[in-house]
């Protein structure tokens, strides 16, 4: 199979979450050395969970197949199979020298282009390449908003569309000294 055939599918997945009345016409299919691992479509209309995009529903039926022994893996298992531990590439900004595995190695197709939650999903699952099929501009023609979020990202705190501001930080570098003080935290 090659790009044609995932996308297709991707696609097919669509349709069938809109014929369904599941969901928009958003469906996804990531690969992994050349076949495909997972696949997700949006069903936000089937469980009323706005987050139920089909690339995190992708995501986490790709980590449910690569862990299968998952949720004991964090206690027994640190460094099997998505959280085994991987040197950063040659040049990489990233302050630590390895990371877990995730999804490194795979690709993702999808019906059209992620909104910025799904593409901060794939950013955390380190999947290598995104095809899409409709860009944002169609996306927003049918009366998907995605890109009014990349557009507030970029604007400050003060004048984004819901209201963000720091309070307590002396609260938050709690939880943080709980991590930085344990003596066996696993990175990821
Ligand atoms: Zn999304």
């Amino acid at each position: 199979m090659g790009h044609k055939e995932f996308m297709a599918e991707a696609v097919r997945l669509a349709t069938e979450s809109v014929e369904n009345g599941w969901g928009g016409p958003f469906g996804t299919v990531i690969t992994m050395n050349g076949d495909i691992l997972a696949r997700g479509q949006n069903r936000v209309l089937l469980t009323g969970d706005p987050t139920a995009h089909g690339e995190v529903e992708a995501i986490r039926k790709a980590i449910q197949i690569l862990n299968p022994h998952a949720p004991s893996i964090a206690q027994d298992n640190n460094n099997a199979s998505t959280l085994e531990l991987v040197p950063r590439p040659e040049g990489s900004p990233d302050p630590l020298p390895e990371r877990a595995r995730m999804l490194m190695g795979c690709t993702l197709y999808t019906s059209g282009a992620p909104c910025p939650m799904c593409m901060s999903a794939i950013y955390w699952s380190r999947i290598d390449t995104v095809y899409f099929g409709a860009d944002l501009e169609a996306t927003r023609k049918i009366g998907f908003d995605d890109a009014f979020q990349y557009e507030d990202f970029r604007k400050p705190l003060d004048q984004r569309r819901i209201r963000i501001e720091q309070i307590h930080p002396e609260l938050g570098a709690e939880a943080y000294n709980a991590w930085t003080s344990k003596p066996d935290n696993h990175p990821y």
